[in-house]
C-alpha cells in the first residue's frame, strides 16, 4: 500500500463532507485547507532509484489523493500529468474516492474508453 497526494487542499461540497477529516486535521495545524496546492511530488509513482527501478514497488494499491478530491476543479491543470503516470505504472492499480462525481467525465482521458483496468473510483 502507498499514498500518493499530487496535491493537497480542499473544499466542502457536499452535505458528506461535514465531518471532513482533512479540514480537522488542518484547523488543528493551523493550514488553510481551501488553498489547493500543487505538490512538488506530483511524480512520485514514476520517481525513480539510483538503479533505474521505481521507487514505488510494483504490485501495490496507492492510495491517490486522500488529503483533497482528484476531481476538484483547481486541480483540472494538473489531473493529466496525473493520468499519464497512471498509464505509465500499470503495474500498480490507483484509488481514488470523490464527492464530485458530476465532474467525472469531464476529467477522464480522452483513451478512457471503458475505464483503466488499473483505476478504482469510489
Ligand atoms: S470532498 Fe472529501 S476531502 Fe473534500 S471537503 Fe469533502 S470530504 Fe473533505
Amino acid at each position: 500500500m502507498a499514498m500518493w497526494s499530487p496535491w493537497r487542499g480542499c473544499h466542502r461540497c457536499s452535505e458528506g463532507c461535514r465531518y471532513c477529516y482533512i479540514h480537522k486535521g488542518d484547523a488543528r495545524r493551523g493550514v488553510d485547507t481551501d488553498s489547493i496546492v500543487r505538490s512538488e511530488k506530483l511524480d512520485a509513482p514514476i520517481a525513480r532509484k539510483k538503479s533505474g527501478e521505481y521507487r514505488m514497488a510494483g504490485g501495490q494499491l496507492v492510495y491517490l489523493c486522500f488529503q483533497t478530491d482528484f476531481l476538484i476543479e483547481e486541480a483540472d491543470a494538473w489531473r493529466g500529468a496525473c493520468w499519464d503516470i497512471i498509464r505509465e505504472r500499470s503495474d500498480l492499480r490507483f484509488l481514488f474516492l470523490t464527492k464530485r462525481i458530476g465532474r467525472f467525465m469531464d476529467c477522464v482521458p480522452p483513451d478512457w474508453g471503458e475505464g483503466y483496468d488499473n483505476v478504482i473510483v469510489g
